[in-house]
């Protein structure tokens, strides 16, 4: 039997400080972008969805702030910032 953790186990333990402003948003009118759609397969932490109508959503609680959306998706589609200090993710064990 394997005490190694799975990811959810794993992203578990991290703690999420959160701002009242979130730190990426999709920008006005790019919901439906196919460059978008990049960040449903490569966020690692699962926050980008795509809903029935073809748009992607991004809940933000969660965000690991590693820039692979931000890499993936580009900046004409999401504005992407560090959150500000003392906000955002707290990494433990690791
Ligand atoms: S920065 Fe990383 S964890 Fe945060 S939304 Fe983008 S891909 Fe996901």
């Amino acid at each position: 039997m394997s005490n190694t953790l799975g990811l959810k186990a794993k992203l578990g333990l991290d703690v999420f400080k959160p701002y009242v402003k979130p730190h990426i948003t999709i920008k006005p009118g790019m919901e439906k972008d196919p460059r978008l759609k990049k960040a449903v397969l490569v966020c690692p932490a699962g926050l980008y969805t795509e809903n029935i109508a073809g748009e992607v959503e991004l809940s933000i609680d969660g965000c690991l702030e590693c820039g692979t959306c931000r890499l993936a998706c580009g900046t004409e589609v999401l504005d992407w910032q560090y959150p500000v200090g003392g906000s955002g993710v707290q990494f433990r064990f690791g």
